[in-house]
Order: structure tokens, then sequence, then C-alpha cells
């Protein structure tokens, strides 16, 4: 997919460019380049890259991406099943939006009418032990779906396809058209079939000959263990349907991850809260908690002397890492609480030990005030 070229030379901008900078050079040379405009050879081969330099450094992650990475997917991708959401999600302004804005409902006809099914996208929600784990979770949309009266392709029963007489079904007309650029004369689409070449006799009542139709489905979605939130994997072929059985589109997954009462995720590793009181964490405790796996119990071994906020780490006992069978890490954060309803007792056999490392519960020598000794200095003092 990519050219091998500089993005930000292609466009002739500055590494730092903002993005009206760079839209602004895009349309520049689009305008320079574009095939209708410029028949030059070589000129169609600059148009492209400039789309696909554009298309990159447009999107702030994919630019992001590239600056750091050098491709616009990042660190080895995703695998096939990934395809990237910013169109569908992030409400972009796609190329063919900004031809149209500028060339006007005049280029209308130069481009043929999309028979192909477009992407659909969802967002499925999951809970962070499901994204552990691994999942298979069915979802139901709306979405124009092969006719089934039909059968996708447009004709109602006995009619016919038939080669369309005004363009000898070659789809396309030849037209001269006045436009900010002088007289030019293209080649568009053929009105009466729309760039098919085709007609139909006899349409589809159902489908209108369109060969698709608004219809519920439902599909399974497999889910991979270790799938991270606004991460998204396709359905092929579960988009829209295309139009008289033209490809169609693939259903996109948006996977949403849900705050889990328990661990807090980053990246691969996870962080759990485990309490101990003052002695345990004096002498060290073997705490056990819940795994994010069903059914797993995690040993954490809290070392002697710990303190509070610690962190405990556990290797191998974090979420799974996509697509391989190791895990990241479970950080336990230990949180050291006062020991509550100690008797008399226990209190004295305490106070012995502190007394036998020196320590008094009487009273220490005289020494220099420090700013927590005597509360004195303590309001508003800050360490
Ligand atoms: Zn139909
Ligand atoms: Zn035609």
């Amino acid at each position: 997919m990519s050219s091998g070229r500089d993005y930000y030379e292609v466009l002739g901008v500055d590494k730092d460019a903002d993005a009206k900078t760079i839209k602004r050079a895009f349309l520049k040379l689009a305008r320079k380049l574009h095939p209708d405009v410029n028949k030059e050879p070589g000129a169609e081969e600059k148009f492209k890259e400039v789309n696909e330099a554009y298309s990159v450094l447009s999107d702030e992650r994919k630019r992001a991406n590239y600056d750091r990475y050098g491709t616009a997917e990042g660190p080895g991708g995703f695998g096939s099943d990934y395809v990237d959401m910013s169109d569908i999600f992030g409400g972009g302004f796609g190329i063919d939006d900004i031809f149209d804005s500028f060339f006007g409902g005049s280029r209308g006809g130069s481009r043929p009418a999309r028979t192909r099914g477009r992407d659909m996208g969802i967002t499925l929600q999951l809970t962070l032990a499901e994204a552990a784990a691994g999942c298979k979770k069915t979802v139901s949309y709306e979405r124009l779906a092969p006719c089934d009266d039909c059968n996708g392709t447009g004709i109602a029963e006995g009619g016919h396809e038939t080669t369309c007489t005004r363009c000898n079904g070659t789809g396309r007309v030849t037209e001269y058209q006045r436009t900010i650029f002088g007289q030019m004369k293209s080649t568009g689409v053929c009105p009466e079939c729309g760039g098919s070449g085709k007609v139909i006799d006899k349409p589809c009542e159902t489908c209108d000959g369109q060969g698709r139709a608004p219809s519920r489905e439902t599909v399974e979605v497999d889910i991979p263990a270790g799938v991270h939130s606004g991460q998204s994997l396709s359905v092929k072929g579960k988009g829209e349907a295309g139009v008289r059985g033209d490809v169609a589109g693939d259903l996109i997954v948006r996977i949403e991850i849900k705050q889990d009462e328990l661990f807090e995720r980053q990246g691969d590793d996870l962080f759990c809260k485990v309490e101990l009181d003052y002695l345990e964490a004096i002498v060290g405790k073997r705490v056990r908690v819940e795994g994010i796996l069903a059914d797993e119990e995690v040993v954490v071994n809290v070392p002697a002397g710990c303190e509070y906020g610690q962190q405990v780490r556990v290797e191998g006992k974090g979420m799974p890492r996509l697509g391989s069978s190791a895990r990241g890490s479970l950080y336990a954060v230990v949180e050291v609480i006062a020991p509550k309803g100690l008797d008399a007792s226990q209190l004295a056999s305490i106070g012995a030990l502190v007394e036998a490392r020196g320590g008094s519960t009487d009273g220490d020598a005289p020494r220099k005030p420090r700013f927590h000794a005597h509360g004195r200095k303590a309001k508003g003092a800050a360490k």
C-alpha cells in the first residue's frame, strides 16, 4: 500500500505542519493533479500518491503511527482482521467528500455509482473478564442484505437483464462539461444503467431492482483473548450488501471494555489492591487474590517490611497478550491499614518489641523538634 516516498515530502509540508496546512497543501496538489484535469503522463500516479499521503497525515492516529513507526498501521499492525475505524466512527471527512465539495455536482458523472456495499460499524461492550478469556458474542443490527425475493439479482421472476442501449454495455458515456477549468471532455457514468452496462426489463418489486433490502441481521463475533478497548475487528461480507450481487461491505466491530471493579488494566498488565494490616506488613504475607480468568487464584507474596503503596508483581497473571499465549503481569498494590482490636497484652508485647529495638513508647529522650514531632509546625507544613 505504501508508495515508499515520504508523505511529508509528497505533500511538500514540514514534519510539524498543522492539519490546516496539510489540508491546504493537499487540495492544491489534488486540483493540479486530478485525472479529470491533468492528462500529463504520470499525473495519475502522483495523484494517487498525494491521496495516500493525505489519508495518513490527515488522520491523527495514523499520522502518529507514521511518525513513530514509518507506517500508518503502527507496530506490526493487527493482522488482516483488524481494520481502521476512523472513517466509520470518527465521522471523518473522506477524500471523496473533498472532491465533491470542490468539483461540485458537475463532476458527479465521472465516477461510477457505488455498487459495492459499504462497511458498517457497531460498538460491542465487553467486561474485562470477557476480554481476558476471549468470547463469542452475538450482535444484531439492521443492514441492507441481499434481497430474498430475487436472490440479490434485482430481477423479478420472468425478467431479464439486457445490455444497456445508451452506452452499449460499456457503462460510460462521453460528455462535454463547462467547469472552472474551462470546457472539458469527460467520460462519465451512463445515467441509464448507473455504470453497470446492464438494464433490467422487469425489476424485483421488493428491492426496486437493487438486489438488496433492509433486514435484521444476527452475527456471531469471535473475540480473541487479550483484545483492547478501541480495537476493532471485521466480519467479512456482513456490512451493507452490494447492488445486485456486487461485493458486500464488512461489519466492523469496535471493542469497548467496561471498567472493572477489581482490576485496572494498563496495556497487558493488571493492577489490584490488597489490604494488609501493619503487623502483617511487617512480617510479610502470602495473599490469595481472585485472578482475571474464571476460577483463577493468584498468590501474591508480599515481602516482609512492605510499605504502603508498594507494588508486588506476579508475572504471567495479567491480561493475555493478543495473539500469543503469554500474559502480562499482575501488580498487587499494597494498602496497609491499622490493626484493630488489640488487647492489653498484645499491645504490651508490641511495646516490648519497640523498646527492644531501641525505641520507646513512653516519650523519647529530648531531641530537636521536627515539624511533626509535637504538632507545633505541623499546621500548614508540607513535607
Ligand atoms: Zn429483490
Ligand atoms: Zn448504460
